[in-house]
């Protein structure tokens, strides 16, 4: 237990959403709401997941993805994009950035869940300590 996921996340219905779904099944969910808070977020809590909004105030998705896989502190956190664009190319560009998948919106709030599972790192079960 104890698996903390991070959302960055600038749309309201979104964010309450994906953590609605994400405290059912047991997480810790953290909250940012642009990109500059979301970087600072990871450096300081070290999530185990990240999930990432493209489209932000402040900087895009790709650049955040960028920034956090640059950094020793945080390349090793999954990031998964979460993004509502549909054009070609946007899962490339996402995985280009170093995101370790993605997911469209809307929400399946059926399966986000299960969906986010596969991206967890495997061994949950090793208790780090934190809590
Ligand atoms: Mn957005």
């Amino acid at each position: 237990m104890g698996v903390k996921i991070l959302v960055i996340e600038d749309n309201r219905q979104n964010r309450y959403l994906i953590t609605y779904l994400l405290e059912h099944k047991g997480y810790k969910v953290l909250q940012a709401v642009n990109g500059i808070a979301g970087i600072r977020l990871s450096i300081d809590e070290r999530p185990d997941l990240i999930l990432l909004d493209i489209q932000l105030p402040d900087m895009d998705g790709y650049a955040v993805a960028e920034t956090l896989t640059a950094d020793p502190t945080t390349s090793n956190i999954p990031i998964v994009a979460v993004t509502s664009y549909a054009m070609v190319g946007d899962r490339e560009q996402a995985l280009s950035a170093g995101c370790r998948g993605y997911i469209e919106k809307p929400i399946d709030p059926e399966n986000f869940a299960s969906q986010i599972e596969s991206f967890l790192p495997g061994n949950t079960d090793t208790d780090k300590g934190v809590s």
